[in-house]
């Protein structure tokens, strides 16, 4: 349904603003419990950044680039002339993109559809609070504009769910940055570029970069220092920087852009530190995000952020001001999709749940998640120096492997797979890191295990699955008893 023409109501139980995965998780449980909720959201759809210009987009676009990886693959499983190799087809970059917005169209209309079955009002506009209990609402109109006019409602509960956007450099800083794109920019680009630089070490830019590459585009990724994934245990870098070697994507080390020149139909001229020069047809900064803290009222409420400008909560969601709580990107932590939802569900579990939920909160241990590099790549609990640091070096052992998928034992070209097991104090296992093929898939049943806090015992006791890639996790802890 589409978003109601102006509040019904100038009283809610809780007012939600912003309406992407945390907005959805936090407003559908309390509407759950017979509560009257609104939803606000400015940017005229709803989803946030994980439907609209994160995960689905970003997902889909790794899906094809598997595809091309594949397509290069299967002469050597016997599809088309073994002798001369069939030509790969080339990648039709609008079409797929077109066909990816409209996806995401789709889904936008089911979060649309699932609010309005669940009775959560979806109102269209940008919202500020204006007192502990207020918030105004300047209403989007059927232009897109903030020009439909003010309204203020009131709320028990607020709940403020704004999430983040990508930032870039100031001209100031790198004359000629503004030449560059973010990450939204990528989901906005209808031609593939032929030549890339992504600048940037976080998940974000590995992903995109790999999406450039694996389809085609020469590929520059600039980082900062000299490893890219750094929070991330080591085995992600290393593994993933020995493939992108191979396969020809440039990793610049301790590289930073000194100044941007060109664009408007010509190539970008893109000057390091280095004293390079590279020529691109597009460059993407990937360099971090914000929290949306603009215009929001926070410091007219007295609403405390940090210096990141991420607003403070204690372990329940709650900020310094009581019946002000705040989910997902915009706290600053764990910026993900699943903690955002799972945070405000578990938010409206303790505020209107049985009284058994009494103390319901997310649980920012353990969190496992897969970064979609090539090969992807997945990790949960603590990496190697945060489990030497936690327990003493004398209480971890690690274990790890590296190994050929059996997939790539057909084929000339080899991706690595490389498995790291931490264990702890008592055999627990305290931290799992894999990178391969089919590890994407792989982590989410292993990420039970580790929160279920499984020893290496468990891992040995557990009948392996033949043939395939996650037998090694199973297998690599074996002290002569494995069944
Ligand atoms: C390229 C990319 C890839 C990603 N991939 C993954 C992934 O694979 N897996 C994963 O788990 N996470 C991924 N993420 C992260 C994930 O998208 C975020 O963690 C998640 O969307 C955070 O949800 P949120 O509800 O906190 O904020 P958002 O989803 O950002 O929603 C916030 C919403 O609030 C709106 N808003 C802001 N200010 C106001 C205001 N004052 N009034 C009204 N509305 C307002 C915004 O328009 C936005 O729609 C990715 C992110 C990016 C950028």
């Amino acid at each position: 349904m589409p978003p109601v023409p102006k509040p019904t109501s100038d009283h809610y139980d809780m007012i939600v603003i912003g309406g992407g995965s945390g907005a959805m998780g936090v407003s559908r449980r309390a509407a759950y419990y017979g509560k009257k909720v609104c939803v606000i959201e400015e940017d005229g759809r709803l989803g946030g950044t994980c439907v609209n210009v994160g995960c689905v987009p970003k997902k889909l676009m790794w899906h094809a680039a598997d595809i091309a990886e594949k397509l290069k693959e299967a002469p050597e499983y016997g599809f088309g002339d073994s002798v001369d190799k069939p030509k790969v087809p080339g990648f039709e970059w609008k079409y797929f993109a077109e066909k990816r917005d409209a996806y995401v169209r789709r889904l936008n209309g089911i979060y649309d559809r699932n609010l309005d079955k669940d009775g959560v009002e979806y109102i269209s506009g940008h919202g500020k609070l204006v007192g502990k209990n207020e918030v105004e609402i300047t209403m989007r109109g059927e232009d897109g504009q903030m020009n439909a006019g003010t309204h203020r409602i009131r709320g028990d509960a607020i709940v403020i769910a704004t999430g983040g956007r990508p930032v870039i450099p100031s001209d100031d800083k790198i004359p000629g940055a503004s030449l560059g794109i973010n990450s939204d920019g990528f989901f906005a680009l209808r031609e593939q570029p032929k030549r890339v630089v992504v600048v940037g070490a976080g998940y974000i830019a590995v992903e995109l970069a790999g999406v450039f590459h694996t389809l085609g585009s020469e590929t520059h990724l600039l980082i900062r220092h000299d490893k890219f994934l750094r929070p991330f245990d080591p085995i992600l870098h290393d593994t993933i920087a020995e493939y992108m070697d191979k396969t020809g994507l440039q990793v610049h080390k301790s590289t930073n852009i000194t100044k941007v020149s060109g664009g408007n139909g010509k190539p970008l001229q893109i000057e390091t530190d280095k004293g390079e020069t590279i020529e691109a047809d597009c460059l993407l900064w990937a360099i971090g995000r914000r929290p949306n803290t603009d215009n929001l009222g926070l410091e007219d409420v007295g609403v405390k952020t940090d210096e990141g400008g991420n607003i403070v909560v204690d372990k329940y969601q709650v900020t310094n001001i009581p019946n002000i709580f705040s989910i997902g990107d915009v706290q600053g932590k764990a910026l993900l999709t699943p903690v955002a939802i799972a945070a405000g569900r578990k938010l409206s579990n303790r505020l209107y749940g049985h009284s058994d939920l009494k103390d319901d909160h997310m649980d920012y241990d353990n969190i496992p998640t897969v970064i979609f590099s090539h090969p992807p790549s997945g990790t949960v609990g603590l990496s190697e120096e945060e489990a030497y640091k936690k327990f003493g070096k004398d209480q971890v052992t690690v274990h790890q492997t590296k190994f050929v998928a059996m997939y790539y034992g057909m084929l000339e070209h080899k991706a690595p797979s490389a498995y790291k097991l931490v264990v702890g104090p008592g055999d627990k296992v305290v931290g799992l890191h894999i990178v391969g093929l089919g590890v994407d898939e792989m982590l989410q049943g292993f990420a039970v295990a580790v929160k279920m806090g499984a020893t290496t015992r468990d891992f040995i006791e557990t009948c392996n699955i033949h043939p395939v890639a996650g037998e090694e996790l199973t297998s690599m802890v074996f002290d002569g008893k494995k069944p």
